[in-house]
C-alpha cells in the first residue's frame, strides 16, 4: 500500500491501518483547516482515502 500524498510505500502498521504516512497527515490535517487555493480537489481526494 502507498500514501496516497506522496505515493510513497507505507512502512508502519499505523501508517498502513491509516492510510496514510504520518508527515502527510500532518499535512492533510494543516490543509483541511486552510485548504489554499487551487488545492481544494486534491484535498478532497485525500479525505475521501482515508475515510
Ligand atoms: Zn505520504
Amino acid at each position: 500500500m502507498n500514501c496516497p500524498v506522496c505515493n510513497r510505500p507505507l512502512k508502519s502498521k499505523k501508517s498502513i491501518e491509516r492510510g496514510i504516512g504520518p508527515v502527510c497527515e500532518v499535512k492533510v490535517k494543516k490543509l483541511e483547516n486552510e485548504p489554499p487555493k487551487g488545492q481544494l480537489s486534491f484535498v478532497e481526494e485525500t479525505v475521501l482515502v482515508i475515510k
